[in-house]
């Protein structure tokens, strides 16, 4: 039950109990006070008639009694009147079935509701003797019908007043709810989400104080909500912004890995195919012409007189020969090809969907005529000469080796005999070109200790005194004499004699650290290490079993490794790296420029030094190009926390602009040539620069 309606009731029902009392008390006292008087009445006019009776009762005056019998009855009210004496009745008259009834006196309004007659009476008495009595009965309905009037009022006036209250009470209980009723909905109104909703007040009541009160914390809520939408919003936003960042981050990094891994697998400068790739492509095309016994053919492309054209025209010239013969490759091939540049001036072209040897020696006499076409540099015509090599699969070698080899022993044929074009035959022999000849020998040549190392001085540019040395393998062939790395690093690679090799040049390496230490000489060595090695797992395992073996501090072994090495296979190369650093061995970047250049990856590795490529470095004083890749290396190399090392220094011009840019240490011709060990210790005594850098010194300053 509402509130409104427990206050209707209530007060109906206390004004209900009141009136019921009020009336029940009213009447009493109304028949209370008609009672008396019709008492009063009759007893006063029951004396009255007796003492007017008396005398002619005791003269027994009959006429005077019949009179006085009608004097009586002419009172309004009086319905009979009599007179007795001791014998009986003297005189009488009213109704007649009043007077019929036996005279029995009434007391009270009561006892007279059986017939609505009061009856009264009174002795007539002289001297204390009684001589009679006078009867009168006098009609009562009047009174009966006053009060029951009277009570039909009262009811009638209650039920009003109910009336009148209940509806009083309505409107107060209206009134006195509707503040509560406020409340109520105010509440209703927040708990749906209506923040803020505001009573009206009237008054000042305890009801409007807490309207106050509950308009206040509905303000304070929805200021508070206000608050924590903007919050929201404000987390929503920066969610937004870190999420955009993310994804742009993720893009770039996409893009930078697709650069990345682009420039590792490509030449800068033709933006041809690099040997890795190559290599890949090929062992693609052999697997599934294997399966599906297809033919396709291999082209070894070598230019003719490069070194010449290089020598005469310039650096220049040269990068414009190798774009105009990738040009012309391109040209001529189709998309299903691929020709790369192998290093230098050596291409390969690989045919995959070729039919016959006619058509690859077709393509590869057009692939020839397009490179022949004169080309402008400066301001004269220059014809390029070429000499190729086809080898045919399955026909001229079932393996990468075998077809590598044949169309290089073809290529060779070509050349010595200007040829252009020319098939490789089996009686080209193996021993023919001079590569696979080489091949034969390696092995040998490694487990009978034919290999040297020479060494070439890395200068410290501040203190002018030696600040390592980098051992560089040579062959000591026992007929063609002395030979570079160029003609069989290659080939150890290509023939798994990689690993042994190395393993020779670090042995050869770690014995000259101990000759040299014991003579007070601690030069930290370093020693180059190809991609093979990188990507050995053992390999940080076998360096730390030689640190050991041979009781060299780590310290003063270093490594370095070409940016393409790492990119071959980068993840196992940056393990690696981490791995060799934390052995305690110096780890360079070599030939820094000439792959790519990544900022992300050169900042996950644990490199000490970047190499600057000697390309830049020989031609910097008069290509700015090249000045400006120099100066930006050597920035990059510090603001990573790492030293640049210049390599090809060739003048004085090189070493002045190098100390001006910030150069850290140099290495080249300028210096010294790469010199055996014991031409090497007679150039540290005579040379300005022979001083040794403090080994201490160095630590420090290769460590900060
Ligand atoms: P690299 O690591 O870049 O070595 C520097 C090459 O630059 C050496 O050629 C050195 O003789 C030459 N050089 C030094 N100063 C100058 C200069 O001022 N001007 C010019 N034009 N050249 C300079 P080298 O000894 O013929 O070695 C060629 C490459 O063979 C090396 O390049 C290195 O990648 C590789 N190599 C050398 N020894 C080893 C080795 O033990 N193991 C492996 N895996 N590779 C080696
Ligand atoms: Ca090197
Ligand atoms: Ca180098």
């Amino acid at each position: 039950m509402s509130f409104r309606w427990k206050i209707i009731l209530g007060v109906a029902a206390i004004q209900a109990i009141l009136l019921v009392i009020l009336i029940w008390s009213g009447l009493n006292v109304l028949k209370q006070s008609n009672e008396e008087a019709l008492l009063k009445r009759t007893d006063t006019t029951a004396k009255l008639f007796a003492s007017t009776a008396q005398a002619a009762v005791l003269a027994t005056d009959l006429a005077a009694l019949e009179s006085f019998v009608g004097e009586v009855l002419s009172n309004p009210g009086i319905v009979y009147a009599r007179v007795l004496s001791k014998q009986g009745v003297l005189a009488e008259g009213g109704e007649k079935q009043v007077l019929a009834r036996k005279f029995l006196a009434d007391t009270s309004l009561a006892s007279t509701a059986n017939d609505g007659v009061f009856d009264a009476y009174a002795d007539i008495t002289v001297s204390g003797e009684k001589y009679g009595r006078v009867e009168i009965g006098f009609s009562t309905t009047a009174i009966q019908q006053l009060i029951s009037g009277t009570r039909a009022k009262s009811f009638g006036l209650g039920l009003l007043n109910l009336v009148l209250v209940g509806l009083f009470s309505l409107v107060l209980a209206y009134y006195l709810t509707r503040g509560l009723n406020a409340l109520q909905q105010g509440t209703k109104q927040i708990a749906e989400g209506d923040l803020g909703y505001q009573i009206n007040v009237h008054g000042r009541d305890e009801l409007a104080q807490t309207a106050l009160a509950f308009n206040d914390m509905s303000a304070k809520l929805k200021h508070l909500d206000e608050e924590r939408a903007k919050k929201e919003i404000e987390i929503r936003l920066l969610n937004q912004a870190l999420e955009q960042r993310v994804i742009d981050r993720t893009m770039q990094l996409q893009d930078a890995n697709k650069q990345l891994e682009h420039q590792a697998m490509h030449d800068a400068l033709t933006k041809l195919p690099n040997r890795a790739l190559f290599h890949d492509r090929l062992r693609n095309t052999l697997s599934s012409a294997q399966r599906s016994q297809e033919l396709f053919a291999l082209v070894g492309v070598d230019l003719d007189l490069f070194k010449e054209i290089n020598d005469t025209l310039g650096h220049h010239a040269g990068d414009l020969v190798l774009q105009h013969v990738a040009n012309a490759c391109n040209k001529i091939l189709r998309d299903s090809d691929t020709v790369a540049r192998m290093g230098g001036d050596e291409f390969a072209i690989l045919l995959p969907k070729v039919t016959d040897m006619e058509r690859a020696v077709h393509v590869a006499q057009r692939v020839l005529a397009a490179i022949k076409e004169p080309l402008q540099i400066d301001d004269r015509l220059v014809e390029v000469g070429a000499s190729l090599g086809v080898a045919m699969f399955p026909q001229h070698g079932e393996d990468e080796l075998a077809l590598i080899t044949h169309s290089d022993a073809a290529m060779y044929e070509a050349k010595r005999q200007k040829l252009g074009v020319v098939v490789y035959l089996p009686e080209m022999g193996e021993g023919k070109s001079e590569a696979v000849a080489l091949k034969g020998e390696l092995r040998r040549a490694i487990s009978e200790g034919e290999m040297v190392l020479h060494f070439q001085p890395k200068i410290d540019i501040n203190s002018n005194s030696v600040s390592g040395v980098e051992a560089l393998v040579r062959w000591q062939h026992p007929r063609l004499g002395l030979l570079y790395p160029d003609t069989f690093i290659g080939l150890a690679e290509l023939s798994g004699l990689i690993k042994p090799l190395t393993q020779e040049v670090l042995r050869l390496a770690m014995k000259q650290i101990r000759e040299w230490s014991s003579r007070g000489h601690a030069f930290p060595i370093a020693v180059n290490i190809s991609a093979v090695n990188l990507q050995d797992k053992g390999f940080p395992e076998t360096i730390a079993a030689m640190i050991t073996e041979y009781e060299v501090p780590s310290h003063l072994l270093e490594l370095e490794v070409t940016e393409t090495a790492i990119m071959n296979e980068p993840i196992l190369a940056i393990e690696n790296i981490r791995k060799l650093s934390h052995i305690g061995v110096q780890m360079s970047i070599d030939d820094f420029g000439t792959g790519y250049s990544s900022m992300a990856y050169i900042q996950k590795l644990l490199v000490a030094k970047i190499k600057i490529d000697k390309s830049f470095v020989i031609d910097m004083g008069t290509r700015t190009n090249d000045e400006v890749i120099v100066r930006s290396t050597i920035d990059l190399a510090h603001n990573l926390g790492l030293k640049a090392v210049a390599e090809g220094v060739e003048n004085q011009a090189s070493w002045d602009k190098l100390r001006e840019l910030g150069c850290d240490s140099a290495q080249g011709y300028f210096m010294s040539k790469p010199l055996s060990a014991e031409k090497f210790m007679e150039w540290v005594q005579s040379s300005p620069w022979g001083g040794q850098l403090a080994t201490d010194a160095k630590q420090v300053s290769t460590n900060t």
